[in-house]
């Protein structure tokens, strides 16, 4: 008794709590996709310590008497699953345009909470919010914190616009209800704006610049291609970016203006729909990546066609745009674009990212590589590749299991039976 108190007060005094400094966790693993290798590793046993892992180990490694076993022997296990295009704030809903109008913060704040969580529990461990209303940085706070569920959150806070661009928060505002947004609000027109909105991300703690490079679908606006940042504003965003240490991912569908957006420099392409073959050349010159989202396009599309689903001005554009983007998917793949796994989760419901694996597959990608760009190619991109995306020891302890063998068949991963992260079991 007297010793188990001493060991406390020193294990208090050291900074580490008993529990981690006692028990590891052995995950038996039935099959284990380490997220390196291009094949299973049949019976092996992952040693989870704290929040990281501490060893891999062929066979089923027996635990002592204060070690947790968890029993995986039937199941497949991955590293967690990392999604760079979602928007946790919102959720498409017929009409849902007009929640803008009728939704308070902390209203906007609730749904948030439930969308991460619904995205963790679909074995997402890790997700790059790509643009809300600044409520998806005090979520990623509270996840970190500990006082809501939810992936590891990267987050752009607001994405930044031109007046009356895609992420123009006003849009279809009758006047004195628009004003005149700036870089306070993301919205920016000349160099020194442009500058100033991503200094204003900054301060207010973002951890990725978000930009929309041309037209978008679902914003009350006419056109949903054409470009909407110059050359000068471009290379503005980029520059600042740079000096915070910010990567800038640039929505963009139309052809000229995701040529500027890769010239000037942006890391990540979203949707990229209408890509050109000229535009296929400067991502392979640039090392840009290309972020598909195909799921949100035929989401879209099939939304559309429901009465009175979106906006008159948005049907159209979602007709138009969303059907395309699976094909520009298969022919960006076929000439060695780099893919990294996104899927604009709240376009379509959240908790079925997992589906976009399906669409990846359908357009020529075979699963190993799908599920790579899921893991170890985002960890990379979010500049976390020694603590994410693969299953080795020194790495943060972000896994989940799922039955079957996801390298013959990819749906498996839709029905996701274990979800751990950063140590913590959140699905069993
Ligand atoms: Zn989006």
């Amino acid at each position: 008794m007297k010793k188990h108190y001493l060991y406390l007060l020193t294990a208090l005094a050291l900074g580490v709590t008993p529990a981690l400094a006692q028990q590891r966790t052995l995950l038996h693993c039935g099959n284990l996709f380490d997220g390196v290798r291009n094949d299973l590793q049949r019976e092996m046993t992952v040693v989870v310590e704290g929040n990281k892992i501490t060893a891999v180990q062929k066979g089923y490694t027996a635990g002592s008497g204060q070690d947790q076993v968890i029993d995986l022997r039937s199941k497949t296990v991955l590293p967690g699953l990392i999604d760079m295009h979602v928007h946790l704030e919102s959720e498409t809903r017929r009409g849902g345009a007009y929640e803008r109008f009728t939704q308070n913060v902390p209203d906007i704040a609730y749904q948030a909470a439930r969308y991460a969580k619904v995205t963790l529990m679909a074995g997402f461990t890790t997700v790059r919010d790509l643009g809300g209303s600044g409520v998806n940085i005090a979520l990623r706070n509270a996840v970190n914190r500990g006082l809501a569920e939810g992936p590891r959150i990267f987050t752009c806070g607001k994405s930044i616009a031109t007046t009356g661009g895609h992420a123009d928060p006003t849009n279809g505002y009758r006047r004195e209800l628009a004003g005149d947004p700036g870089p306070l609000e993301g919205v920016i027109n000349g160099p020194d704006d442009a500058r100033k909105a991503v200094r204003q991300r900054y301060k207010e703690g973002s951890d990725v610049i978000k930009i929309t490079a041309t037209g978008g679908v679902l914003s009350n606006a006419k056109d949903g291609q054409g470009p909407q940042f110059s050359d000068e504003e471009l290379k503005a965003i980029v520059e600042t970016a740079k000096d915070y240490g910010f990567t800038v991912a640039a929505h963009a569908h139309g052809a000229e203006g995701m040529k500027r957006a890769i010239r000037a420099g942006v890391t990540t392409i979203e949707h990229g729909t209408l890509m050109d073959d000229e535009a296929i050349t400067l991502f392979k010159q640039y090392g840009t990546y290309y972020v598909p989202t195909i799921i949100a396009g035929r989401t879209a599309a099939d939304s559309a066609r429901i009465f009175g689903y979106y906006p008159a001005l948005v049907t159209p554009k979602a007709l138009a745009i969303g059907p395309k983007v699976q094909s520009t998917f298969a022919k960006a793949y076929k000439a060695g674009v780099k893919i990294a796994f996104g899927t604009d989760a709240g376009v379509y419901p959240h908790g079925y990212n997992a589906k976009e694996f399906e669409y990846m597959v359908e357009g020529g990608m075979p699963p190993l590589e799908a599920i790579r760009s899921a893991t170890l190619v985002n960890a990379e991109l979010l500049g976390m590749k020694n603590q994410l995306g693969s299953v080795e020891t020194g790495k943060l302890a972000d896994l989940i299991a799922v039955d079957g063998n996801p390298l013959q068949d990819v749906k498996t991963l839709q029905t996701v039976r274990f979800v751990m992260k950063d140590g913590k079991v959140y699905k069993q």
